[in-house]
């Protein structure tokens, strides 16, 4: 049995491996910006933004692996110089986690260096169709933007990239917070790197989900993976599965508390104003609670995900 797959509870060995972390963590803040470049395992580098997506990259002395290529070709651009600092060898694989543009709209830097975009096939499908969307709700200039570049191979359910004689396991994890949520796994490094499911203390968009239930059932199956750490694509670096467990408890609350209010009659736009879910104020997004709140209430109704109705044409409704 593969054991980066293998769901058998494991308690997470924190003590020993907060020890391991301090030993080989080596971050380089830059001046000008939050992120960090941390090396987390002797080939692993976690590259935390701090607000923006995040990314996983791989050195090997047969080339470089990077998870998520960053939303725009600045902040690519920064993540291939941290690159730089540590390793010359050849960027070879980009792997878009999502189909969020802070996942993908730096391809193109890394396509330039040479490297093969991959990502799971629905994931795959919506960034080919969805780059004009992406860019006008984060406000982002098509001029300078850059080539909208979609991922050059896919994947169904699993993929397993060999670079410098380490494995690299990309599987879908099932339709949680989008229909392709991929998870990437560094058996090696006990590491995995969920892109979009699991965001600790986040009000991850709830924009793509075709069902909460469903999200919650995709990250039973992160918290039961074998591994010491999470690099999650938009928080710190988790290695105690409580955090977990606190996502899925605000899923279910979020999921309960709207389902109330459909009940109790009110709108979409009731409900984005009266839930103002406090207990969840301080987290990453709160700003764009009553959003998320009518997007829910959307998905409660129709069963549909927002993003893909907008999409589609089906409804005039804007995700964002
Ligand atoms: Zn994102």
């Amino acid at each position: 049995m593969d054991r980066g797959i293998n769901r058998r509870s494991i308690h997470l060995r924190s003590a020993a491996l907060a020890i391991a972390l301090v030993a080989v963590a080596a971050p380089h803040a830059r001046a000008q910006s939050a992120a960090t470049f941390t090396r987390v395992a002797p080939d692993l580098y976690f590259y935390y933004t701090g607000g923006a997506a995040n990314s996983t990259v791989l050195v090997t002395s047969e080339g470089v692996l990077i998870v998520d290529s960053q939303g725009n070709r600045q902040g690519a651009e920064a993540l291939l110089a941290e690159i730089r600092r540590v390793t010359a060898a050849p960027i070879k694989w980009v792997v878009n986690g999502q189909d969020h543009g802070d996942h993908y709209l730096g391809n193109a830097v890394f396509k330039r260096e040479g490297a093969v975009i991959v990502a799971e096939a629905q994931t795959a499908a919506t960034i080919a169709r969805n780059y004009a969307y992406e860019l006008e709700w984060r406000g982002l200039d098509p001029a300078r933007a850059g080539a909208h570049v979609p991922p050059d191979v896919t994947f169904r359910d699993r993929m397993t990239i060999r670079l410098g004689g380490r494995d690299v396991i990309l599987f879908h994890v099932g339709a949680g917070q989008n229909p392709g949520d991929t998870v990437v796994l560094f058996p090696h490094a006990r590491a995995a790197y969920p892109s979009g499911a699991f965001a600790p203390k986040s009000w991850s968009s709830t924009s793509y989900a075709s069902s909460l239930d469903s999200w919650i059932a995709v990250l039973e199956k992160i918290k039961a993976l074998d591994v010491d750490m999470y690099l999650s694509g938009h928080a710190h670096l988790v290695t105690d599965r409580a955090e977990i467990d606190e996502e899925i408890a605000f899923l279910r609350e979020l999921k309960s508390t709207v389902q109330d209010a459909i009940a109790r009659g009110l709108t979409a736009e009731q409900a984005a104003r009266s839930l103002t879910f406090e207990r969840y104020a301080k987290w990453r997004n709160a700003d764009r609670r009553a959003t998320y709140v009518r997007n829910v209430h959307y998905l409660l109704r129709t069963g549909r995900a927002i993003y893909f109705d907008y999409l589609d044409g089906r409804t005039t409704l804007k995700p964002y």
